[in-house]
């Protein structure tokens, strides 16, 4: 249960977020109602309700509050029903994907982060988002085809097999490497063509292969 108090933090954080980037109600409701403190390590819950990112456990990264925004704005996911991401990391970008989809597959290739982020999701009374333990290059042919895929590390090339696991007219978001630069790159597929549109410059960590 969120009190008044720290609704009216979250409030003012969904504000923040939205005076940077055009938020839908969708979009903002989500970020006004995930506690972002329950995603840090517990030293640095003080600043849960900045715009940076933090660093978690793994040497890894829970993104900037306005990054997990734009990923999410450029899903566009008005209309859509489920969703994959690959990078689970501390578990807040799939989170706030869990008020905006009726379901969410997560992927992630350390073990250590994934136990963890399941137990925020269940701590939160999370039921819709499904995990697992793998290198998230492979998708989830399981529950494919997905009608948005989110890519939460940066790569120089998506692997053909995402698309294949793209349903027609979806939509994928990846941070794709260009030099020593990061695009976050939104595609779309077309029947046999994916359209391509850069957007705007990032900063992720570099997807890995394998499981740890
Ligand atoms: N979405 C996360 C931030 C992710 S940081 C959040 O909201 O906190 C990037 C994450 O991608 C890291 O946890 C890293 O371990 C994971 N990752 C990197 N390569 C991967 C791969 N091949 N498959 C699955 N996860 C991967």
């Amino acid at each position: 249960m969120i009190d008044r108090a720290k609704q009216i933090k979250l409030e003012n954080f969904a504000d923040d977020i939205a005076s940077e980037i055009p938020l839908t109600p969708a979009i903002y409701r989500a970020f006004a109602a995930i506690e972002r403190e329950l995603f840090v390590p517990v030293g640095f819950r003080h600043w849960a309700y900045r715009l940076d990112a933090l660093p978690i456990k793994a040497n890894q990264w829970i993104s900037s509050p306005l990054t997990v925004a734009k990923m999410t704005v450029y899903l566009e996911p008005d209309d859509a029903d489920n969703v994959l991401e690959i990078g689970c990391g501390s578990g807040y970008q799939a989170a706030i994907l869990s008020r905006i989809f009726r379901r969410v597959f997560t992927v992630e290739r350390i073990d250590a982060l994934l136990k963890e982020a399941k137990e925020r999701f269940k701590k939160l009374d999370i039921h819709n988002i499904h995990t697992r333990l793998d290198d998230g290059q492979r998708g989830w042919r399981q529950y494919a085809p997905f009608d948005r895929i989110l890519f939460s590390a940066s790569t120089p090339k998506v692997p053909e097999s995402l698309f294949d696991q793209l349903a027609e007219g979806g939509i994928l978001v990846a941070p794709i490497e260009r030099g020593n630069e990061q695009i976050i790159t939104q595609f779309r597929k077309n029947g046999d063509t994916i359209l391509e549109e850069p957007k705007e410059s990032c900063l992720f960590v570099p997807v890995k292969s394998g499981i740890e």
